[in-house]
C-alpha cells in the first residue's frame, strides 16, 4: 500500500492524556504526520521532532 505525505500538525498536549510515542525512537512524540494510503483513508502517524523531518523529506 502506498502511502502518500499529507500534512504535519503539532499535538497538542491532553490533560491526563496519554503520552504519544514516537514511531522511530521511542521518544515522545511531538507531531503527527497525515498519511493518505488511497481513497477516502487516511492514517495518522506520530514522531517527535527529529524524526519527522526525515519523515516529511522522504515524501
Ligand atoms: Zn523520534
Amino acid at each position: 500500500m502506498k502511502k502518500k505525505f499529507m500534512s504535519l500538525r503539532s499535538i497538542i498536549a491532553v490533560p491526563n492524556g496519554k503520552t504519544k510515542i514516537c514511531k522511530t525512537c521511542g521518544n515522545t512524540a511531538t507531531q503527527e504526520a497525515l498519511f493518505n494510503v488511497g481513497g477516502d483513508i487516511t492514517v495518522i502517524e506520530r514522531y517527535c521532532i527529529t524524526c519527522v523531518t526525515n519523515v516529511t523529506a522522504r515524501s
